[in-house]
């Protein structure tokens, strides 16, 4: 019954990015709420417009006089969850942006779309007669009819996205079909799993092992106490953390609480889906990048109006609108895509904290290879630890075995396959069983390196390796720092020094000149560039139809081959000297799942890592699988240079379509901060750059970077805060874009 509402005006107009206080008229009191969209007066004229309702309050801020009155609430508008509204505030501040980028993160569309349908290809022919069809078809050779009849004879009806889609058949092929009075196609309500319904319940539930059962229960006991937990949940590659939580969603779901769980799109399959199905059948739901806004706003209907109990997506199903939300699943958290990189800049583990803080619910965070920042909470007592070290039946876990790569060089071997490898790859290929070649590329990775002592050339004042830009010159991503190419190794004098490349590419090429009999498959982003091509490749690998699988960093995440018994690590270091901090914590856990591919059938698996710095920690580490040894060892390099999580970092990225604005901007706005620290205002605060940004020009937008580094979050926010207010009230700023990214994950 509050008598003043806090409004924000309709979240397209971008620049109105403020609340305005309004008077709830009478009449409207008893209903308005969090959330509403609301018909308001807006300026001087009679001009109208639409906002949200974001705050409910009898307290004026304003002269009461002059406060205008809600005129009417917009017909069909319904409340957003008030605790998302408020989620998007905390985001707003805790990340930068606007409030109007928040709102449109937690919400996915504003206005409810024309109810969504889905098409079927139905088959209108008898069994028996569409057997005789098929014959007929096989006969002639027409291949996508006989595709596609085959397909009907065991689902029918097929969604027509699966006709087109995985089944690779045009809808001209279905048109003829169609005519021909072999098939109809008909529209339905949008239906309820993404697998039609086809889909059938667990048969038997899979018993849990008693460290499972020990799992579950402690978390359990603190959740139906009301004790809410961030848990983080270290678990070995293949030590069945998913079993574990489904258990906690099913005992959570009983207790009639909802459950979101967030798997980074790349490790969303199909294997992975079909074993939530199996369990809440009709009560879960997926979403998934390619969904239009429309999609995903129907699932989210569908939360809200109690029809789910789970949730499964990537990043954007945190803000799923469930009203007595249980828990949230953050599965492979260590996952660089759950920072988003667009505004806001949220990274979903925090945010997932601070929702389940709202809501009264648990988290748990899960990995084999936990994200340096979750471990650290969890070694100061923030979040709660679990491990599992063992994989399900006591499976072994992969032997490992680094070969050196300068050593190859000195033998005379100067393929990207090293003997060993060549000799193990032949001797599977002989028994028949699977083998993965991952290359491990991320981005740009630009650095030079001595192939002859594995020299890497790095900044002197950032400890992370120069990258080598355009113009041939050696540059530093967060300072700035530059220096010329050298000729020779400043080592050992080597000539074989330069950039490392090896496309997936190339590497098929020398692996089908190596074992002509072998079937190889690749998957990078130019084989999986269709929507299909990515499942494409899997379930054929799945299926056997190939003996080597060569891709890129894609090919490591969560899929369970059991026939692969040897993995291959072409050339561990490229991701090691990417021009980051983060460099060796990405490349563990890259090494760590790669490795986790092989041997999780009934034959153990090996995996050889080829390295130019077999001595390098990380290497080293990572062949051992040792997270733990590997955790202490880079927390101190960290807190040398008090870099995540030993501090926090705030990026301040200033771009501009000309590069001198940029550059002169961001020095402006640097001299500003380093001004102020002289004058004893900030202390803690340690100011780098301007540099170029690690993609320093972006479609015509050049992009130049501060960083700035202090042990307090909320230090970070001030001085962003009062750096925005500067730029707002300062018109030289008016052509530059401002962005700021908190504790960064790329470059
Ligand atoms: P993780 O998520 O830790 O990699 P998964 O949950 O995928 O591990 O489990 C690995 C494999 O072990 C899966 O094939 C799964 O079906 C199986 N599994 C998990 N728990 C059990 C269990 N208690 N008994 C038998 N098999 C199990
Ligand atoms: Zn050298
Ligand atoms: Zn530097």
């Amino acid at each position: 019954m509050a008598e003043y509402a806090n409004i924000i005006i309709d979240i397209s107009h971008e620049k109105l990015d403020k609340t305005f206080q309004y008077k709830v008229p009478g009449q409207l009191q008893a209903n308005l709420a969090v959330g509403m969209q609301v018909e308001i007066p807006f300026g001087n004229g009679q001009r109208k417009t639409t906002g949200y309702v974001v705050e409910l309050t009898d307290a004026p801020e304003y002269d009461v006089e002059k406060l205008k009155e809600i005129e009417a609430v917009v017909e069909d508008s319904v409340p957003i969850e008030s605790q998302l509204i408020a989620l998007a505030g905390w985001m707003r501040n805790n990340y930068g942006g606007t409030m109007n980028h928040a709102l449109k993160t937690v919400l996915p569309i504003k206005q409810k779309t024309k109810e969504k349908k889905q098409r079927f290809v139905k088959l209108e022919l008898g069994k028996q007669e569409a057997r005789e069809r098929l014959a007929m078809f096989e006969r002639k050779n027409h291949k996508a009819r006989a595709r596609l009849l085959a397909a009907l004879l065991e689902q029918n009806p097929l969604p027509y996205e699966m006709v087109t889609g995985k089944l690779n058949i045009t809808s001209s092929v279905v048109r003829a079909m169609k005519e021909m009075e072999i098939l109809s196609v008909e529209e339905r309500r949008l239906y309820r799993s993404p697998f039609g319904e086809e889909f059938q319940k667990e048969k038997q539930r899979l018993v849990l092992n008693q460290k499972q059962q020990e799992i579950v229960e402690e978390i359990w006991q603190e959740f139906i106490q009301e004790r809410h937990h961030t848990w983080l949940l270290h678990g070995v590659t293949g030590s069945g953390k998913t079993a574990v939580y489904i258990e906690l969603i099913d005992r959570v779901v009983k207790e009639g609480k909802q459950a979101i769980v967030l798997i980074p799109e790349i490790a969303l399959t199909y294997q992975t889906l079909v074993r939530f199905y199996q369990r809440f059948g009709e009560r879960v739901s997926v979403l998934n990048s390619k969904m239009s806004a429309g999609e995903r706003y129907d699932q989210f209907e569908r939360a809200k109006s109690n029809e789910l109990d789970v949730m499964i997506g990537p990043r954007s199903a945190l803000f799923t609108p469930f009203s007595n939300l249980g828990i949230i699943i953050i599965d492979e958290e260590h996952e660089t895509s759950y920072k988003s990189e667009t505004l806001p800049r949220y990274h979903a583990r925090e945010t997932a904290i601070q929702r389940a803080k709202m809501a009264g619910a648990s988290v748990v965070l899960g990995s084999a290879t936990p994200s340096l920042d979750s471990y650290y909470h969890a070694k100061k007592g923030e979040y709660r630890l679990l491990e599992m070290t063992e994989r399900i039946e006591e499976k072994p876990l992969p032997a490992c075995e680094i070969i050196d790569l300068r050593e190859e060089l000195k033998q005379g071997n100067r393929s990207i396959l090293s003997e060993r490898l060549q000799e193990l790859m032949a001797d599977r290929l002989k028994a028949k069983q699977q083998i993965m070649l991952f290359i491990n590329r991320r981005g740009m990775a630009g650095f030079v390196s001595c192939r002859g002592c594995g020299h890497v050339l790095k900044c002197p004042h950032c400890d992370v390796s120069l990258s080598q830009h355009n113009n041939g010159r050696m540059v530093c991503h967060y300072c700035g720092h530059e220096e010329p190419v050298p000729q020779v190794c400043p080592e050992c004098g080597s000539k074989y020094i330069g950039g490392f490349k090896a496309g997936t590419q190339k590497i098929e090429e020398i692996v089908k000149k190596k074992f002509p009999e072998a079937r190889v498959l690749r998957m990078d982003f130019d084989t999986t560039r269709n929507k299909t091509g990515y499942e494409k490749i899997l379930s054929s690998f799945a299926n056997q139809e190939a003996d080597i699988l060569i891709g890129t960093q894609m090919i490591v995440k969560g899929h369970d081959f059991p026939n692969v018994t040897l993995v291959g690590v072409l050339a561990a270091d490229l991701s090691l000297f990417v021009s980051e901090f983060h460099a060796a914590e990405r490349t563990f856990q890259l090494l760590t799942q790669a490795a986790g591919r092989a041997g999780r059938g009934r034959l153990p698996g090996e995996v050889v890592i080829q390295t130019y710095h077999p001595e390098h920690y990380c290497i080293e580490l990572a062949a051992k699988q040792d997270y733990c040894g590997f955790y202490e060892t880079e927390i101190a390099c960290r807190k040398l240079m008090d870099y995540p999580p030993c501090g926090h970092m705030m990026a301040m990225l200033v771009a501009s379509k000309d590069e001198m604005t940029a550059m002169l901007s961001a020095e402006l706005l640097a001299k500003k901060v380093r001004q102020a620290k002289e004058k004893g205002k900030l202390p803690g605060l340690s100011v780098v750059g301007p540099a170029n940004a690690a993609v320093a020009k972006v479609k015509d937008i050049y992009k130049k970077v501060i960083y700035f580094k202090h042990e307090d979050y909320g230090e970070l926010v001030k001085i962003k805060d009062v750096l925005e207010d500067f730029i707002n009230s300062h018109r030289e700023f008016a052509s530059v874009i401002i962005q700021f990214d908190f504790n960064p994950m790329n470059g």
